[in-house]
This record gives C-alpha cells, sequence and structure tokens, in this order.
C-alpha cells in the first residue's frame, strides 16, 4: 500500500495556516522513531522502493521560517520536503495574502532557496503569482503555469517537475495545463491518501496542523 503523501503546509493563505515549528518537530521525531522516512515525489510516481511507512512533506509558497525553522528539522531528522514557489515573488512577500488582510510574512530569497537546494530538498512550482487559476482565462492560467516553470527553471539551473495548485484550486482544463506544461504531479488541498493508479496531478494531501496530526490521527485516515 502507499502510504500518504502528507502535507505540513509551513505558510500556506489555505484558511490562513501556519505550522508551529513545535508541532513539526513533534511530527518528524514521531514518524522517524516509528520507522518512518520520507520520499520525493518522484520516488512516488515510481517507485523503486517500497512506499511503506513513507512520507511525502510538502510546504506551499516558501516562507522564510522554512528555511529558518523546518530546515534544520528536516537536517537533523534525515527527511527531504519539497517547496512549492510563486517564481515572481521569491525574495518578496505575500502579497496575496495581505491584500485579504493576511500578515504580511516573508518568502525565501534566491540565496535561501539555493541553500535549502544544496541540503538535498525540493523546488516545485505554484505558479507567477499566486491566483486562483480557475478565474483567469486559458491563455492567462497557462502563463502563470509555463512561465512559472521555466522562470524557476532558469533561476536554479534544475528541472521544476512538481507544481502544487494555488489555493487548490483546479478543473480539468487547469490539470491539463499542469500535464502539458511538463509537469509530472500536482498536488490539491483535497484531504486523503494517495495510492497506486491515483491521478499524479490530483493528489491528496493530509494538513499537517488542524487538527495537530500525530502519527495516531494520521493512522486513522488511512485505508485498512
Ligand atoms: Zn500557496
Amino acid at each position: 500500500m502507499y502510504h500518504k503523501v502528507g502535507s505540513p503546509p509551513f505558510g500556506t493563505r489555505f484558511r490562513g495556516l501556519y505550522l508551529p515549528t513545535w508541532l513539526l518537530a513533534r511530527q518528524l521525531c514521531e514518524w522517524k522513531s516509528a520507522g518512518w522516512t520520507s520520499v520525493s515525489l518522484e520516488e512516488f510516481i515510481e517507485p523503486a522502493v517500497p512506499m511503506r511507512r513513507r512520507v511525502g512533506l510538502t510546504f506551499d509558497d516558501g516562507y522564510a521560517s522554512l528555511h529558518e525553522e523546518a530546515l534544520p528539522l528536516l537536517r537533523e531528522i534525515g527527511f527531504r520536503a519539497i517547496v512549492f514557489l510563486i517564481a515572481d515573488r521569491i525574495g518578496g512577500s505575500n502579497d496575496w495574502d495581505t491584500a485579504i488582510g493576511e500578515k504580511p510574512a516573508a518568502l525565501m530569497d534566491r540565496t535561501q532557496i539555493q541553500e535549502w537546494i544544496e541540503a538535498g530538498q525540493e523546488i516545485g512550482g505554484h505558479t507567477l503569482s499566486h491566483p486562483s487559476l480557475v478565474r483567469l482565462t486559458l491563455p492567462e492560467a497557462r502563463r502563470e503555469i509555463v512561465d512559472g516553470k521555466k522562470k524557476l527553471e532558469d533561476l536554479f539551473g534544475r528541472s521544476i517537475d512538481h507544481f502544487s495548485y494555488p489555493y487548490g484550486d483546479w478543473n480539468p482544463q487547469i490539470r491539463d495545463l499542469v500535464a502539458e506544461a511538463g509537469y509530472r504531479t500536482a498536488c490539491t488541498v483535497e484531504r486523503g491518501i494517495n495510492q497506486v493508479g491515483d491521478d499524479p496531478f490530483l493528489l491528496r494531501r493530509i494538513m499537517a496542523c488542524r487538527p495537530p496530526r500525530t502519527l495516531r490521527t494520521l493512522f486513522g485516515l488511512m485505508p485498512g
């Protein structure tokens, strides 16, 4: 059985939720001591190793706090994660959030992202400017998806293969645009476990922070 691509969204606009560092530390320690390890999205879609007790860690937006607080924890525990970046906001702030009254927060700059990569962590795409893609015309949505991917590839000199829909908003046309852009997976914010044969462009995730996920509550969501 495939175990889940879990998702502590360290800082995401989705319901204004942030994962406290203590909770991330607790979750990582619990998984580690129960014999779990992390799985990359690449390994998940083309597994060369059994997926038992494997969890995928995803973070949306790429806040500077991820570099400051989560990266040392990931390094210590030996887990890998992916952060989905907004290509036109690198080194900027969450202007899509502050427009609706959320607190401003710094996003990782290029150097911090480089350090994240050098530490063995991964990056993925989250559009150019964090729009709700379903509210755009198709050409606008295509530009956000395609240009966002290319910009990250040019900036960091690596292939960007994984995507996360801003706000989790998708429809069949947007899903197809992401696939046509050359991405290999895409994460939604729909809750659940991913299993063999599931659409790789509609991966489900589990919010790490509400309710605070422990191994026990995570097991409660698993089939069988
Ligand atoms: Zn986001």
